[in-house]
């Protein structure tokens, strides 16, 4: 199943790495216009009775409605960035930085701060203000350098070589969005898609939570319910009894 991912995960890098490379030196609105984040970005502006691109719209309905049903598989299967940091904390073999429990769920909140502050900037039409810091953005344009290149980049490349899933765990409006989402769309959630422990025959050996990229309470669950769970698999891949999780 992990490698079935890694290929999907694999597969989507590359097709948004050869946009990025196919769209920048297109004109600036070409990126914005295939970006899978812009809905929190534009959709907002609906409100101020502008349309949002197509593909933004369908993009962002997409993944609005695959998250409801089955979590945030989006952000282990298909996302740019995720898969970015990924690689990127693969590259360091030694000095990996471990955040206790209470400081996790202190910096998880910084996220949610950042997702109303990008849609009131959207609907008061300020974007501009919060575009400066978007990683796609940067990574597209590489637009001169200040201090919003140089505050996303640390987060993304210094934080993340030693943090694992840093800028998911603590920064990423649309992981805001997306757990928002879930609160709301909580009993349309398909079960048979959870990943599921089976307290009968664990050994709490913990491997699981050691390996959980999203540092989840794996413990604490039979049903891994948890709304920052990426299905990235890695708890399965890790577990030594065989069916110990499904
Ligand atoms: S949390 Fe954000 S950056 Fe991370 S995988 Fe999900 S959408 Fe992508
Ligand atoms: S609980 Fe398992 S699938 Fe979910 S994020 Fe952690 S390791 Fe990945
Ligand atoms: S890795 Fe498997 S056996 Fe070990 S604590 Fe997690 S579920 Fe239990």
């Amino acid at each position: 199943m992990e490698k079935r991912r890694k290929i999907i995960m694999n597969v989507s890098f590359g097709i948004g790495f050869l946009l990025i490379l196919i769209l920048a030196p297109l004109k600036i609105n070409s990126v914005h216009q295939f970006c899978p984040y812009a809905a929190i970005c534009f959709g907002p502006m609906i409100l101020r009775g502008f349309t949002v691109y197509t593909v933004t719209a369908i993009l962002g309905i997409l993944i609005a409605i695959s998250t409801i049903f089955f979590g945030r598989k989006f952000c282990g299967y298909i996302c740019f960035l995720g898969t970015l940091q990924e690689y990127f904390f693969k590259l360091n073999k030694r000095k990996k930085i471990i955040i206790p429990q209470k400081l996790e769920k202190l910096l998880s909140s910084i996220k949610y701060i950042i997702f109303v502050i990008t849609l009131f900037l959207a609907i008061f039409l300020m974007q501009y203000k919060y575009m400066k810091f978007c990683p796609i953005q940067i990574l597209a344009f590489f637009i001169p350098l200040g201090f919003a290149l140089l505050t996303t980049l640390i987060i993304l490349f210094v934080f993340g070589f030693f943090v694992e899933r840093f800028w998911c765990r603590f920064v990423c409006p649309y992981a805001a969005f997306m757990n928002i989402l879930q609160i709301i769309g909580k009993r349309f959630r398909l079960k048979k898609f959870m990943i599921k422990r089976n307290w009968e025959v664990c050994i709490d050996c913990n491997n699981c939570i050691r390996n959980c990229p999203m540092k989840i309470q794996i413990m604490n669950f039979e049903e891994i319910t948890d709304k920052n769970c990426i299905f990235c698999l890695k708890c399965v891949g890790t577990c030594p009894i065989k069916d110990g999780l499904k």
